[in-house]
């Protein structure tokens, strides 16, 4: 396929993702955002909230597919290629990717039904996930209490996510990648942006070019689709990162709904402690009371945090509170033509892949997405092909 010209809108997990995988299958690719990876110190709790890949934890944690949410059987398969993806990134770069493969322990206290059933030695689910991670079911004898109703164990990675974005940022500049920060205020605007020649790496700027450079396709991976999808909605996080390394990520479901967890961030990033899901908050400001109330749980369940004898207090770093960009019915992962007026939104018409609304998945499943965007926009380009030779 000849090369096209593809502006993802983005530079989340999601976007840099996608823009490495495009950028790989031989496309010009030119990154757009508002928000750009930096070290985790500098990125502002306030101004920048609502780019949410900085407050991630983030861990992989296996969601076995539920009947109740159609959307996780779709979901799986990218879980699964986004771990292969990363632990070949990780074979590849130990030192500099930020990833970090350790234990990943899980314990519920209510286990529905697609939990209960990787028990079974025949589960599909569990078989693949023992093959690939060892993943096996802990007996009782190891519940950290007797709340705790069933409990598995397996290896998986966690990222720091600043350290990971910058490392992969980094490499789509060196492959090429042209990177332009500025706000937009719809993704149809990608089409209507000054002369496209200065954003596109295909055909570089000249004033004696008589074809102007053309925009093929843009990649909407802007988190939230700019508040224009009425199924996407805010779930809140508030966790705190201390400065103590878990040797694993141990993640707990408790029967009230509430969640217990630890992401060791690696690259001496602490550990993230957390975490509250709270659907529709917008609130800013972390509550003093939650942070307490998620240390002492933790240190409940698993108190190997505490690495020296008889220590009980954490060294609290800081809070953290991020908004997970969900959707009701799963993330947006599909192309659409959108026609001159934008599709309503204004700004400019053409082909546009959306990746938008990962919520509290959007690391674990990143990779698997990123493939979903290349298949999504070959296949447009591909069909245009066709279309044009049909003309002929
Ligand atoms: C507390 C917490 C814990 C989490 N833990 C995990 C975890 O353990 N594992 C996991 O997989 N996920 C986790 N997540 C979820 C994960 O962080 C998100 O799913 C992921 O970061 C979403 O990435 P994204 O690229 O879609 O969006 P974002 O990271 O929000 O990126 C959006 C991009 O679009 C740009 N953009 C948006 N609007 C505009 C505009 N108007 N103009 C120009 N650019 C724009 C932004 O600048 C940014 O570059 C967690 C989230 C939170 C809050």
């Amino acid at each position: 396929m000849a090369q096209k010209n593809i502006v993802v809108v983005g530079a989340g997990v999601i976007g840099i993702s996608s823009a490495l995988l495009l950028r790989k299958a031989g496309h010009a690719v030119t990154i757009i955002a508002r928000d750009f990876p930096a070290p985790f110190e500098t990125i502002d709790p306030i101004n920048q909230i609502n780019y949410t890949s900085p407050w991630g934890g983030a861990h992989n944690r296996w969601v076995p597919p539920s009947p109740a949410q159609p959307h996780t059987a779709l979901e799986h398969p990218l879980s699964l290629s986004t771990y292969s993806h990363m632990k070949k990134l990780h074979s590849l770069h130990p030192q500099t990717a930020g990833i970090t493969f350790l234990p990943g322990i899980e314990y519920l206290e209510s286990p529905p039904p697609e939990y209960l059933s990787l028990s079974s030695p025949t589960d599909p689910v569990a078989r693949s996930l023992a093959s690939l991670c060892g993943f096996r079911v802990l007996p009782p004898s190891s519940h950290p209490d007797a709340k705790v109703k069933w409990a598995c164990e397996y290896e998986t990675y966690c990222v720091n996510p600043m350290v990971y974005l910058t490392f992969l940022l980094r490499r789509f500049f060196h492959q090429g990648g042209k990177i332009v920060r500025q706000e937009l205020r719809s993704i149809s605007e990608v089409f209507a942006l000054r002369p496209a020649e200065d954003l596109l790496l295909g055909q570089p700027s000249s004033s004696s070019s008589s074809q102007c450079a053309r925009i093929d396709a843009v990649v909407n991976a802007s988190g939230t689709n700019f508040g224009q999808d009425p199924d996407v909605f805010v779930t809140r996080g508030q966790t705190v990162l201390v400065a103590e390394e878990c040797d694993a990520t141990v993640t707990r479901q408790n029967s009230d709904g509430s969640w217990t967890f630890s992401v060791p961030r690696g690259f001496e990033g602490g550990t993230v402690i957390g975490g509250t899901k709270e659907v529709g908050n917008w609130d800013v400001k972390p509550d003093p009371k939650v942070r307490e109330e998620l240390l002492k749980k933790f240190g409940e369940t698993y108190p190997k945090i505490f690495k020296e004898g008889g220590k009980k207090e954490l060294t609290v770093l800081r809070d953290i509170v991020g908004r997970r960009p969900t959707r009701k019915g799963g993330p947006r992962i599909e192309g659409e033509v959108l026609d001159a007026q934008g599709g309503g939104g204004g700004g400019g018409g053409g082909f546009v892949m959306h990746a938008y609304g990962l919520g509290g998945r959007g690391y674990e499943l990143s990779w698997g997405v990123a493939e979903k965007v290349v298949e999504g926009v070959e296949k447009y380009f591909q069909g245009q092909e066709e279309e044009a030779k049909a003309k002929l």
